[in-house]
């Protein structure tokens, strides 16, 4: 393995969290207005309907003003982007569009953001089916187009300009949604920098599943930052070097050829089984957020889906998919992973996951401790029966098994259960194929649920330990806040002690328990998580290669021994140096790998 030397680049450094993998070198692209989420509300009279469309036609001149302004402002090296500028002025004053806009508004009383959201994806949506590779690469330009209006709208206080994404950029925001992280354009942004943030906030998740190079928690630093700053971004050690020398430059250039070298040797081995030195054998999965992932997934060795992420679905849109979208999605993925396994989890909506559709009201009662997930869906029963009806039906096209989030009682655990016997024989009587078995799982996430955990894992079929919840509920600390983040410490030991638990648990009545949270990936956590018992490991696409590979260079023995002694730990510092020493001598040279690329 050829890792290149150590380097301390000079010039301004800025320190956050590394997030995900590698390294992006690119111009800034400043995100001033972060909240392009859609709110929905009808327009109950006339007046307000004169305003929307006010509004409508204001955003529609500033946006156009801002494409010719940023056309005539791209520097030379630019300028062969400038097509990019005349191509949305065109679509901006094509009068379907503008027609259709006007009509949901003036018809249908919905407002103008959402109005102008629901057009973009009708059209979206009829270009999707046209079978000409041309027509189809505009769809990018048209939902750029759309995100541009629907900014023009939030800020007309402001007249805040925003240019439009040019290939390779890093994007910089003071916080980003993950619905926001997800409808980023992966194709151009090169990687991302948010001064809010952390390493399991779900916007670094869905950051990690499109494999962008990414540094959270960068306090300030949009107050430094300019619009076309060079960036560089290193997600490995958490760094962001602002217009960097030419050294620096070279240095970071050479060691993502590297990196992409070292992957590309590792991901060779990615279809071998973890089996570990004395034989024991680990299950790898992936973790699933976007259907895009799912080849990456397949490609990286996972070896089913241990965590399907339903809830990025409904993020991004004025409304509640139906039941025939969600079945087609659900078939699709279900279909293209088998004979693998899939966990499709139900709606984890909540905390940082809020509806398009909801109401101010609504979103600020979703916070971490409101109506997330199961609460969620118990409350809106149509909503959770949707989402049965067509996981059930997708089930008929492969492996499937369903996993309910943020169980707290067993109340919650019956309940779900009562819903999908109904869902199940109301399927069956409507003349739908149904796999007859389908296993439903609980997510251990909350300190409730571990110490009722004898009776909830008599109730289940399979346990899937979401380490994420887990820290941030029993150290009542926020997931995605980076000023407690040196506080969210996976090695506390109340944390290692609740992992024991639920395993035993669930060996006790001969269920099976895997980990699906942040810890699975860790080069650190993943051995200690084996050793106290875990069945199989769910994460990211990009780290299943490496864990796969540190499995096949242990023994299961030592994982154990390893548990049995970081068990005994008193802090979370004693533990993880526990860990560390046992895991050193094997892993060196591993780790400083996973390191490089990770
Ligand atoms: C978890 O909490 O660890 C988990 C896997 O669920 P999520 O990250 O989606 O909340
Ligand atoms: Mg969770």
């Amino acid at each position: 393995m050829n890792l290149p030397p150590p380097f301390v680049p000079q010039g301004a450094i800025f320190k956050g969290i590394g997030i995900g993998q590698g390294i992006a070198i690119g111009p800034a692209h400043l995100i001033s207005a972060t909240n392009i989420r859609v709110h929905r509300y009808k327009l109950t009279n006339n007046q307000m309907v004169e305003k929307e469309l006010d509004r409508l036609q204001k955003a529609l001149t500033r946006t156009e003003d801002q494409f010719v302004r940023a056309k005539n402002g791209l520097p030379e090296e630019l300028s062969s982007q400038a097509s990019i500028f005349d191509a949305l002025i065109i679509l901006l004053r094509d009068p379907t569009l503008i027609k259709s806009v006007n009509k949901k508004i003036v018809t249908d009383r919905v407002n103008a953001e959402a109005a102008v959201n629901l057009a973009i994806r009708e059209i979206c949506a009829i270009l999707s089916n046209i079978n000409d590779p041309h027509i189809r690469s505009r769809l990018t330009d048209i939902e750029q187009l759309g995100q541009a209006l629907i900014v023009a709208m939030r800020d007309q206080a402001n007249g805040g300009a925003r240019p439009i994404f040019v290939d390779g950029c890093v994007v910089a925001a003071a916080d980003l949604s993950p619905a926001e992280v997800s409808a980023l354009p992966v194709g151009q942004v090169a990687g991302l920098i948010t001064e809010q943030g952390s390493q399991t906030s779900h916007a670094a998740l869905v950051a990690q599943a499109l494999g962008l190079p990414t540094v959270m928690g960068a306090t300030d630093i949009l107050k430094v930052l300019e619009h076309g700053d060079t960036l560089i971004v290193d997600a490995r050690e958490g760094h962001i070097i602002r217009n960097p020398d030419e050294d620096a430059i070279k240095f970071y250039q050479t060691s993502q050829r590297a990196l992409k070298g070292y992957q590309l040797e590792i991901v060779r081995s990615a279809h071998l089984p973890a089996i570990t030195l004395d034989d024991h054998r680990i299950d790898i999965f992936g973790n699933l957020e976007l259907v895009e992932e799912l080849p990456a997934i397949i490609a990286n060795g996972g070896e089913g889906i241990g965590l399907y992420r339903t809830e990025f679905l409904y993020l991004t849109r004025p409304e509640l998919p139906s039941e025939e979208e969600l079945y087609e999605v659900y078939r699709r993925v279900v279909a293209s992973a088998a004979p693998r396994p899939v966990t499709i989890r139900t709606l984890d909506l909540g905390a940082d996951k809020i509806l398009a559709v909801s109401d101010t009201e609504g979103a600020r009662q979703n916070q971490a401790l409101g109506l997330r997930a199961i609460r969620f869906c118990l409350k809106n029963l149509d909503v959770f029966r949707t989402q049965l009806r067509a996981i059930f039906r997708a089930s008929a096209h492969g492996q499937t098994r369903v996993l309910l989030p943020m169980i707290s009682s067993l109340e919650e655990i019956r309940q779900s259960k009562e819903l999908i016997e109904q869902t199940r024989q109301e399927l069956t009587q409507e003349g739908y194929r149904v796999a007859e078995e389908v296993p439903v799982g609980v997510m251990i996430e909350v300190p409730a649920a571990v110490i009722l955990i004898d009776e909830l894992a008599r109730e289940a079929d399979f346990l899937s330990i979401g380490t994420n919840d887990l820290i941030q509920y029993t150290l009542a600390l926020d997931r995605g806040n980076p000023e407690v983040s040196d506080l969210y410490q996976p090695f506390h030991p109340s944390i290692l002690r609740m992992i024991k638990k639920t395993i035993e648990a669930g060996q006790a009545v001969g269920v099976s328990v895997s980990v699906c949270g942040d810890m699975a990936a860790g080069p650190l956590s993943a051995p200690l998580l084996v050793g106290f018992g875990a069945d199989m490991l769910s994460m990211p696409f990009g780290v299943i290669p490496f864990i796969k590979r540190l499995f096949r260079m242990s023994f299961f023995e030592e994982t154990q021994k390893l548990a049995e002694e970081t068990l005994r730990a008193k802090t979370a510092d004693e533990a993880l140096a526990c860990v560390k020493d046992h895991l050193k001598v094997r892993n060196a040279d591993y780790i400083q790998g996973f390191r490089l690329a990770s």
